[in-house]
C-alpha cells in the first residue's frame, strides 16, 4: 500500500469515528475492531522483523571462512595494533586478575576498500571467536524502535551463536557505523538516535566476566562524523587507522591475489606496485582479476605484464567505450589533453607516460602519468604545479577555441580540492585559518584569487609552447595515442623551433 494512502487512512478514521459518535452511533464495537486490527498489525510487524532478523542470522552464520592476518597484504601497523588489542580476548583471565577493564570496541578508520572488513574477519579467526557482521544501513528504518531492536538482536545473535558453537567469544562487526553513529544535534529526536542509544547501552553491558565475551569492531571512512559518546574511553577506545597501502604493501596485496592465478615468470611485481600508486586493496584485487580476464580473452595461458598494465588502466579510468565522437570533438579533446600533457612535462619533466584519445569510462581522452614517488608532505609550489596541470586542459581550450567546454569539470573539482587543502594548511593569503570560521564569500574570493592567478600562469606557459601543440596535434589525431617517449621527443624538437 502506498505510504500516502496509509497516512490518509490514519487521518480519516479518527475523524469518521468522532463524526459517528457525534450523530449518536454506538462506536464501541468499531473501536474494538480497530484495536484488534491494530494489535494484529503490530504482531505482524514484529513477526516481519523477526523473520528479517532470522534471515540476517542465516546470512551471518555462514561465517568468515578461514581468513588469517597473513592473507591481508600491507597494513603491517594496523595488524600489529589490532593483534595487540585482541590480547584482552585471549588473555582475559590475566586481564581480569589485574583489574583491567575489557576493551569493548575497536574503530577502524580509513578509505574504502583498504581491508577493514578483512581485518575484522581475521580478528575473529585469531581469537577463535564467532563472527557476526552487519552494516550501519541495516539499522535505519522508518519505524521508531525497529533499528534499536535490530541492534539488540545483533548482540543476542552473537551471544547465541557463540554458545551454540561452543566458542568463548564473539566478534561483532558493524560496517559504515557513521550511518547510525552520526553526531546527535539535540533538539528533535531522530529514529536513529534511539538506535545509537541502544548501541551505547549494549556496549555498556559488556563485562569481562561475560561468557561468551563480546568485542565490537566498527568501520567508517568518516570518523569526524561520529558522536563523541561513541568515541569516549570505555566505548570505542581503540582507534586504528587503515590507510591506502604504500608500494611495499601494494606489492604484497598483488602477490596475495596472484597466488591462484597463472602468472608469467617475467612479470615484474615491483613495477606494477609502482604503477598502481594510490590504489586501495580492493582496486588491486580488481587489477589482478581484470588481468586474468584479458589473458583469457586473448586465449593465453599465462598473465603477462601488459595484461596487468591494461588492467591498471581499466581500474583507473574505466573500460574503453565505443563512443564515436565527431572530428571536431576529437580535436578539442586532443587540444585539451595536450594542454595537460605539456603542463605536466614543463613542471615535472619526464612525468607523462601516455596521452590517449580513446574514450574510457566518462573521459573522452586522458593523460597517464608515470608513478610518483610516495610523498606525504607537499609544498605550496608542488600543489600550485598540480593545479596548473589540472587547469592545462581548460587553458588550452581557451587559447585555441576562445572558450571552455564541459570537459573540464573533473579538472576543476580536482583543482578546488587542492585549493581547499592549501587553505586548511595556511598556504594562501587568508593565512592560518579554521575553515569553519571563514565565510563562504571569503573562501570564494580566495578560491578565485588563487585559481585566476594560476590559470593565467598556465596560459602563459602553454602559449610559450604552441609549437608542441602544432607538432603533436596531427599525430595524436591520427594515431589516437602518443607514448611518453614519443611525446617528449616532439616536445624537445618543438622547443628548439623559433617561437
Ligand atoms: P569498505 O570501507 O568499502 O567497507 P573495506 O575497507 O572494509 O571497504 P574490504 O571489504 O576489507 O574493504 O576489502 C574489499 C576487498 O578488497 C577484499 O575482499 C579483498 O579482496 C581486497 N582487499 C582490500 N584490502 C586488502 C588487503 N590489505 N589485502 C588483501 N586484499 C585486500
Amino acid at each position: 500500500m502506498p505510504r500516502w494512502t496509509k497516512e490518509v487512512l490514519i487521518g480519516f478514521v479518527p475523524v469518521l469515528l468522532i463524526f459517528l459518535a457525534f450523530i449518536g452511533v454506538n462506536i464501541i464495537p468499531v473501536l474494538l475492531v480497530v484495536a484488534l486490527v491494530g494489535v494484529l498489525t503490530l504482531m505482524k510487524m514484529r513477526g516481519g522483523i523477526a523473520v528479517g532478523a532470522s534471515a540476517d542470522r542465516k546470512r551471518k552464520k555462514k561465517g568468515p571462512g578461514k581468513l588469517t592476518f597473513d592473507e591481508i597484504g600491507g597494513q603491517d601497523h594496523p595488524k600489529e595494533e589490532l593483534m595487540e588489542a585482541l590480547t584482552f580476548l585471549i588473555r582475559h583471565e590475566e586481564i581480569q586478575k589485574f583489574g583491567i577493564r575489557p576493551l569493548k570496541g575497536i574503530l577502524l578508520t580509513g578509505p574504502p576498500g583498504t581491508g577493514k572488513t578483512l581485518l575484522a574477519k581475521a580478528a575473529s579467526q585469531y581469537t577463535d571467536s564467532v563472527f557476526v557482521a552487519a552494516s550501519g544501513s541495516e539499522f535505519v528504518e522508518m519505524y521508531v524502535g525497529v533499528g534499536a531492536g535490530r541492534i539488540r538482536d545483533l548482540f543476542h545473535d552473537a551471544r547465541n551463536q557463540a554458545t551454540k558453537e561452543n566458542k568463548k567469544s564473539a566478534v561483532i562487526f558493524i560496517d559504515e557505523i557513521d550511518v547510525i553513529g552520526g553526531k546527535r544535534e539535540g533538539g528533535q529526536q531522530r529514529e536513529y538516535d534511539q538506535t545509537l542509544n541502544q548501541l551505547l547501552t549494549e556496549m555498556d553491558g559488556i563485562y569481562n566476566s561475560d561468557c561468551p565475551r563480546i568485542l565490537l569492531i566498527a568501520a567508517t571512512n568518516r570518523k569526524e562524523m561520529l558522536d563523541s559518546a561513541l568515541l569516549r574511553p570505555g566505548r570505542f577506545d581503540r582507534h586504528i587507522q587503515v590507510d591506502l597501502p604504500d608500494k611495499k604493501g601494494r606489492k604484497h596485496i598483488l602477490e596475495i591475489h596472484a597466488k591462484n592465478k597463472p602468472l608469467a615468470e617475467a612479470v615484474n611485481m615491483d613495477k606494477i606496485a609502482e604503477e598502481s600508486f594510490g590504489f586501495s586493496g580492493a582496486q588491486l584485487e580488481s587489477v589482478m582479476n581484470e588481468a586474468a580476464i584479458y589473458m583469457m580473452r586473448e586465449d593465453k595461458q599465462e598473465i603477462e605484464q601488459r595484461h596487468i598494465s591494461m588492467a591498471i588502466d581499466k581500474v583507473m579510468m574505466g573500460e574503453k567505450t565505443d563512443r564515436e565522437s565527431t572530428t571536431e570533438e576529437k580535436r578539442r579533446v586532443a587540444i585539451h589533453e595536450l594542454g595537460h600533457a605539456i603542463m605536466a612535462e614543463v613542471v615535472r619533466p619526464g612525468s607523462v607516460s601516455q596521452v590517449a584519445l580513446s574514450p574510457r569510462g566518462q573521459a573522452l581522452g586522458y593523460v597517464r602519468h608515470n608513478p610518483q614517488q610516495e610523498q606525504y608532505l607537499y609544498t605550496k609550489s608542488f600543489l600550485e604545479e598540480q593545479i596548473m596541470i589540472a587547469l592545462g586542459g581548460a587553458a588550452s581550450e581557451e587559447i585555441y577555441y576562445g572558450g571552455r567546454s564541459t570537459g573540464s569539470s573533473n579538472d576543476f573539482e580536482q583543482a578546488l580540492n587542492i585549493v581547499q587543502t592549501m587553505m586548511k594548511s595556511g598556504l594562501t593569503s587568508l593565512g592560518i585559518i579554521n575553515i569553519e570560521m571563514v565565510t563562504t564569500e571569503e573562501l570564494m574570493r580566495e578560491n578565485n584569487v588563487v585559481l585566476e592567478a594560476l590559470m593565467s600562469r598556465t596560459r602563459d606557459v602553454l602559449e610559450q609552447h604552441h609549437n608542441v601543440f602544432d607538432q603533436s596535434l596531427e599525430i595524436l589525431l591520427g594515431e589516437e595515442t602518443l607514448s611518453g617517449d614519443q611525446f617528449r621527443c616532439l616536445f624537445r624538437e618543438s622547443s628548439l623551433l623559433p617561437a
